[in-house]
């Protein structure tokens, strides 16, 4: 008998974070058992490593709150049973003999937080595995599940190498960084479903950059998969199948073909120029995120990189890189992009990016999003800082480099940041080290709120700015933009975020400094025209959305625009903002 034949087709909704049709084997990871590393440490550290311990503790039970959120949200036994396990998970972390005994254990036996996590958990589970009771023995378990993911959350290491699965595969997790994300090869992974993460988050955007299909916060992605032989990722549609039946398997072959065939269509855009119908030029770069997507930024026509988002470099590695690294790469995306201007950012993590390699600098706060992030994080480390500016500047002689900084809220910041360079530029010609001549245009990223209603003050002390709107957007309206919980209230098109762009591009027009918006709205050609009629003339985005983008502004008035953006400001409710875009998309 044919074991296929009876399987029942599954289909699961989710956000569609990555347009595409992916099919394949399934590729199921969970947190599984992660290496840990072992040291000693001295009586002055046993402080900071009991503070990264609890720190670990509350990220571990921030995860297990979201996923009993979701345990809440499946019906039937499974829920039940899984929320009794993941009360038990919770019941660890908290003031439990677990957490005393392994602060105990840093304290007396001068050992790091993951080999003292190690060494507390098996001495708990195996007093459980002893016991005659078999519903309590497997519960050992349990244990060491909540210790694997205590370590794992010390390490911040990747846990998955997606360069072992099979090729083609679809990979199904719970949750996926942006780390993770980029370490997957888009010849090897086909496609990814997650059970959590938003639409701007970034794992979502590192996957649009990479061109993998992907849906996020798919409640109950894990339950039945098991024996799934084939599954189907609808990238643009939020939608996974398990097992499909022949006739749905027919439907998905032929809209991946008609996809790709539309991918093709749009490629031959590439050369033609971004010009509005009443002939404005609009300037249409690239967001980068990693090196080998020059290629693909010069493929899709882009005019240069907007933003280059350095974070890559600090990721997946166990130490921050040094000058001439940092300057090794930078050059190397710099010649690529053959004269083209790279706006390169500092590093901008901290929040929900994060970088191993950064972990010492990292802030253990409740609150990182609002904590040492972005700037903040390079001005308390002025050496990160030095270092990213001097490669920055090295990178600089070898073709056109702007440098934009992310996370600015007040002109101090900026002002710190100008002497820096300049200090750091005097250094390198001291020891005649080739760098940019003049110096490069030194810009900010407008995407806290406090920033774009400063926005005039700051553009005294910028050269250009660059819009953040995922960040601009989070803030403003306090939405995780990495929290499927939420993601259905995350609106661009809310009248504050689009009164922070306004007032923030008169501001840039004023003072006659550049203002470019580079947050996820601007690859999106639904909002180019509004984007275009408040005045906004450069765009950045994710490469493979640069023709689609064109082609819609190579179909708008823009004095239209301009009179339909006037329309839409006087509007209160983002419903009938969208309305009134939506029909002028549709005429125009
Ligand atoms: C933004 O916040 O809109 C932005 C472009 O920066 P990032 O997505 O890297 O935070
Ligand atoms: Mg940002």
């Amino acid at each position: 008998m044919n074991a296929k034949k009876t399987k029942k087709e599954q289909v699961m909704d989710g956000l569609g974070v990555s347009p595409g049709i992916a099919i394949g084997p399934p590729h199921i990871t969970e947190y599984g058992a992660p290496t840990v590393p072992e040291y000693a440490i001295d009586d002055g550290q046993i402080e900071s490593e009991q503070a990264r311990f609890q720190s670990a503790v509350r990220r571990s039970a921030r995860q297990i709150r979201r996923l009993k959120n979701r345990a809440q949200t499946m019906h039937g036994e499974a829920g039940e049973e899984l929320g009794y396990l993941l009360d038990a998970y919770q019941h660890m972390l908290t003031g439990s003999r677990l957490t005393q005994g392994v602060e105990h254990r840093i304290q007396t036996k001068l050992i790091n937080a993951e080999a003292a996590v190690q060494a507390e958990i098996s001495i708990i589970a195996r007093g459980f595995a002893d016991l005659p009771d078999s519903y309590m023995a497997a519960r050992a378990n349990d244990i060491r599940e909540a210790g694997a993911r205590l370590i794992r959350n010390l390490t911040k290491e990747p846990f998955r190498a997606f360069s072992m699965i099979a090729p083609g595969s679809v990979v199904f997790t719970d949750e996926l960084s942006p780390a993770d994300t980029a370490l997957m090869d888009p010849q090897r992974v086909a496609g990814f479903a997650t059970a959590s993460g938003g639409a701007e988050g970034h794992t979502a955007i590192v996957a649009r950059s990479l061109g993998i299909p992907a849906v996020v916060g798919v409640s109950g992605l894990l339950d039945n998969l098991e024996s799934a032989d084939l599954v189907i990722i609808d990238g643009g549609g939020g939608r996974v199948i398990i097992d499909p039946s022949t006739k749905t398997m027919t439907d998905y072959e032929r809209r991946r073909t008609g996809f790709l065939r539309e991918r093709q269509k749009f490629a031959g855009l590439r050369k033609m120029p971004a010009i509005t119908r009443d002939d404005t030029h609009i300037d249409l770069s690239a967001n980068v995120e990693l090196p080998l997507e020059v290629k693909s930024a010069l493929e899709n026509g882009a005019q240069g990189i907007g933003l280059l988002r350095t974070e890559f470099m600090f990721m997946n590695r166990a130490t921050a890189p040094n000058e001439t690294e940092q300057y090794e790469i930078l050059r190397d995306m710099v010649k690529g992009m053959s004269g083209k201007p790279v706006t390169i950012r500092t590093l901008d993590v901290g929040g929900e990016k994060q970088a191993h390699s950064l972990s010492e600098y990292l802030s253990t706060s409740e609150n990182p999003a609002l904590g040492l992030r972005g700037i903040r994080l390079s001005l308390k480390h002025l050496k990160l800082l030095e270092t990213q500016l001097a490669a920055t500047l090295r990178a600089g002689a070898h073709g056109p480099v702007r440098i934009l900084l992310p996370m600015i809220s007040n002109v101090g910041e900026v002002r710190q940041v100008r002497d820096c360079l300049k200090s750091v530029a005097r250094r390198l010609k001291r020891r005649k080290v080739k760098i940019a001549d003049p110096l490069p245009p030194l810009g900010v990223m407008i995407e806290v709120p406090g920033a774009a209603l400063a926005a005039d003050a700051l553009a005294t002390v910028s050269d250009f700015f660059a819009i953040g709107t995922n960040d601009l957007t989070m803030y403003t309206l306090a939405i995780d933009r990495a929290d499927e919980q939420v993601a259905h209230l995350f609106n661009p098109l809310h009248p504050a975020i689009l009164r922070l762009i306004q007032f923030t591009t008169q501001a840039a027009l004023r003072a006659r400094i550049p203002v470019s918006v580079c947050g996820e709205m601007a690859g999106d050609p639904r909002y180019a025209a509004l984007l275009l009629g408040l005045g906004v003339r450069d765009l950045s985005m994710t490469a493979l959305n640069l023709p689609q983008v064109k082609q819609r502004i190579r179909n708008i008035d823009l004095t239209s625009a301009t009179m339909r953006a006037q329309i839409i400001m006087e509007q209160i409710d983002s419903g009938r903002i969208a309305t009134l875009l939506d029909d002028f998309n549709t005429l125009a």
